[in-house]
């Protein structure tokens, strides 16, 4: 830690408490105290800039600029130094600043004779309120220490800003001139819905009011007593209802929960009140430094921690100052539409569930712990919204549309008419399917199709009986892992395949071995540098040569079944002899379990996923060799055009309902009937009502999808002939159009199918 209760910075930070306490008007206040960080730090240059309406950052105090550019001098964010500071909310320390490419010579200032510069944003409830930065003629370069203690010093500007003694509130509510006007952003969907409601800022700072206490012990005594009442309302809040199920969550929560009690903060958090500091300057200043060292970490498990870390800082101030209760969301609306930089899985818990309509936030990727957090709420959830809380302000209407990755902010009244028409539409389909939930899918000529489930968080497994599926058709066992801090012990796998066969309640579980590498990261396993990851080291090219891990994966599987049927897949198998590699390791396994005497599955099926279009080519002696196949469409349809699914530019150039891609499935299909080898599909296709009736059109007979889809694709088995869709679909074979999708839809209505 370094140490901002060095006697230069603690006699700084004692002038600033002067300074602020002392009589005056706040702009007076203001000039006093740019003159005592100037003489403090040896600068010659001090200045606040205070972000105005309209994106604007005006000069407002100085000490060493030309005094009449104060009020006058006025610069974009994003526009020089101080507006790279604005934009980015990170400080700049530079030794020769005119090197940087955003340095902008304002010459009413007179600041082209200095030459080093140190500016940190002034930040207060998640949002960039100014900037504090100081210069020098020579070049110089400015110590850890001094940067630390400006940052203590924005603490105490940012409160000053808030008392809208400076600029009005109502200015700094909204933070963009044009801000009434609609807009919409975009982001990266990381849980799907459609929801309308209030943007409410999700507050994450408590002010200090002092940084120094009169005593130490005093100090002392109070952090021990909010840290043990904040881990007591941790408990309590971990214990709610709506998180009673089973799940990943839990995992996530639990972590949290040992983070919140981790020696090394404690101590360090003690420490710092013994320095003299008061608590919650003591809590700040810890988490500031956690912060410099692990922001823009490239790790994303230590990224994961420091959220965890801020949250908990946060929270503790929360405690500090008596503000803990969740009375603080007592005034909050019943349509909350969540905004946030980024927020720990335990503060989203903070907010009653129900009130949460939709989370927008500026980070967060689909694996964040939040992330997960909020899926198992059924929270929709968009992340990675440039400028977010620059854009929305609180109280503006706003309609979320994860499904496209959009936010409409004070949308027009027709948008609000047609998105609530979507919304109630919904509503009444999903009652419709519910209440479906217990009739077979079969069809119109008597068909009876497979509805199973893709699942990845046990709140997924445990909707089985909910959506009345026959099982689960693929679990993919990665995601367990990406939601752990470590590699699960074979103990600690068993355990969690066991419960997920009892939650299946007898239905079969097809358990996809790890299919890591590519765009889902163990946190704890070292990454690749693969230039193309979905083609570079993963699945079972991974387990092969890695054999260990797949061995206690087995182990681990073998034991959970205990002696009950198993079913288990290999994901991205591209030729026959991977397949035989894996199962050698499997057998391996198998002969281990029965020396030890353990029960062995009661009848094993093993299965391969056809995801690489080169193994089409094989199929005949790979059929000979599995129980069965499951198609991963996904990754075929990506390998077949050779274009990224998670690449925009041409993730729709190309499409699944094209006359290629039903033509190769339509050979697969018929390479399991001649070998009588029972087939699926569980890619995406299988979930879209359109897409489902093409594969069953083509002869799949068992298909599989996430929980949310099975209501919509069963009211469409329903509804079909698969006799008369067959017969259709033959005369589009050798088909040179781009896609059969518009002949489909044509079809679909002309024959009543619900799609
Ligand atoms: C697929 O590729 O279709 C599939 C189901 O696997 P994942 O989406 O997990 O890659
Ligand atoms: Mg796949």
């Amino acid at each position: 830690m370094s140490d901002v209760t060095a006697p230069g910075s603690r006699r700084l930070l004692r002038r600033v408490k002067l300074v602020m306490s002392g009589e005056g008007t706040a702009a007076q206040r203001l000039d006093a105290l740019v003159e005592a960080i100037a003489n403090e730090l040896l600068c010659e240059v001090c200045t606040v800039y205070v972000l105005r309406a309209g994106e604007v950052l005006e000069l407002f105090a100085t000490q060493g600029l030309n005094r009449d550019a104060v009020h006058k001098t006025r610069l974009r964010v994003g526009e020089g130094l101080v507006g790279n500071i604005a934009a980015n909310a990170r400080p700049l320390n530079l030794q020769e600043a005119q090197c940087h490419s955003d340095f902008a010579y304002r010459p009413e200032t007179g600041e082209e004779a200095f030459r080093s510069f140190l500016g940190v944003p002034i930040i207060r409830t998640g949002r960039v309120r100014g900037v504090l930065a100081v210069q020098n003629k020579v070049p110089r370069q400015y110590t850890e220490e001094e940067q630390e203690a400006l940052e203590m010093i924005v603490l105490v500007l940012a409160e000053l800003i808030a008392s809208g003694e400076l600029i009005g509130a109502g200015e700094q509510t909204r933070a963009e001139g044009n801000a009434i006007l609609p807009t919409r952003l975009t982001g990266v969907r990381i849980n799907s819905g459609i929801a309308m409601g209030e943007a409410v800022l999700h507050q994450n700072r408590v002010s200090i009011r002092q940084l120094f206490g009169d005593d130490p012990e005093a100090e002392k005594k109070r952090l021990s007593t909010a840290l043990s009442a904040m881990h007591e309302s941790l408990d309590a809040l971990f214990a709610a209802d709506e998180l009673s199920g089973k799940g990943e969550h839990h995992d996530v929560l639990e972590t949290y929960r040992l983070v919140a009690r981790d020696a090394g903060w404690i101590k360090r958090l003690h420490e710092a009140t013994a320095s003299g500091l008061t608590a919650e300057a003591a809590v700040q200043n810890v988490h500031d430094d956690m912060h410099s060292r692990l922001t823009g970490a490239a790790n994303p498990y230590l990224r994961e921690r420091l959220h965890d870390f801020t949250d908990l800082a946060n929270r503790l101030m929360a405690h500090l100052s008596g503000e803990h209760a969740t009375s603080a969301f007592e005034e909050l609306p019943d349509n909350v539409v969540l905004l946030a930089r980024n927020m720990g899985p335990a503060e989203l818990l903070d907010y009653e569930a129900h009130r949460i309509r939709a989370l927008l936030l500026e980070e967060a990727s689909a694996n964040s712990h939040v992330a997960i957090v909020a899926r198992a709420l059924d929270i929709p959830v968009i992340g990675r919204i440039e400028n977010l809380l620059s854009r929305i302000d609180p109280h503006d209407p706003v309609i979320v549309d994860a499904e496209n990755s959009q936010v409409f902010v004070r949308p027009t009244e027709d948008i609000q008419q047609v998105v609530l028409r979507t919304i109630t539409d919904r509503e009444k389909q999903r009652r419709v399917h519910a209440a479906m939930r217990t009739q077979p899918p079969v069809t119109l000529d008597d068909k009876r199709v497979s509805l199973n489930l893709n699942a990845g968080l046990m709140i997924e497994v445990s909707q089985v009986e909910e959506t009345g599926v026959d099982g689960i058709g693929l679990f993919r066992t990665e995601i367990p892992f990406m939601v752990r801090s470590e590699l699960p012990s074979v103990a600690a796998q068993r355990a969690l395949y066991s419960s997920i066969l009892e939650q299946a309640k007898g239905r079969p579980v097809n358990f996809r071995t790890l299919d890591i590498g590519g765009d889902k990261q163990l946190p704890y396993l070292h990454g690749t540098t693969d230039q193309n990851p979905n083609m570079g080291w993963r699945a079972i090219r991974m387990a092969l040569d890695r054999p260990l891990m797949l061995r206690h994966q087995l182990r681990a599987l073998i034991q959970a079944a205990d002696g009950r049927s198993l079913a288990i897949m290999f994901p991205m198998v591209a030729e026959v002899a991977e397949l035989e590699a894996a199962r050698a390791i499997l057998d391996k396994e198998l002969e281990r379990e029965r020396n030890r005497g353990g029960r062995l599955p009661a009848a094993l099926s093993i299965g391969a996923m056809l995801e690489v279009p080169g193994l089409v080519w094989q199929l005949p002696a790979l059929l000979k060799r599995v129980d069965f196949l499951s198609v991963g469409s996904n990754d075929l349809f990506q390998f077949l055009f050779a274009a990224d699914r998670g690449n925009p530019l041409v993730a729709e150039r190309y499409d699944v309902l094209s006359p290629g891609m039903l033509e190769l499935l339509r050979k697969i299909v018929e390479d399991c009937y001649k070998e009588q080898v029972p087939l699926s599909l569980c890619g995406e296709m299988a979930g879209d009502p359109l897409e489902a009736m093409a594969l069953i059109g083509l002869g799949f007979r068992t298909i599989s999808m996430s929980p949310t889809q099975v209501g919509k694709v069963r009211a469409m088995v329903c509804s079909l002939d698969i006799g008369n869709l067959a017969s259709y679909m033959n005369t589009l074979t050798g088909s040179p159009e781009h896609s059969l999708r518009s002949k489909l839809e044509f079809y679909a209505r002309d024959h009543g199918v619900m799609i």
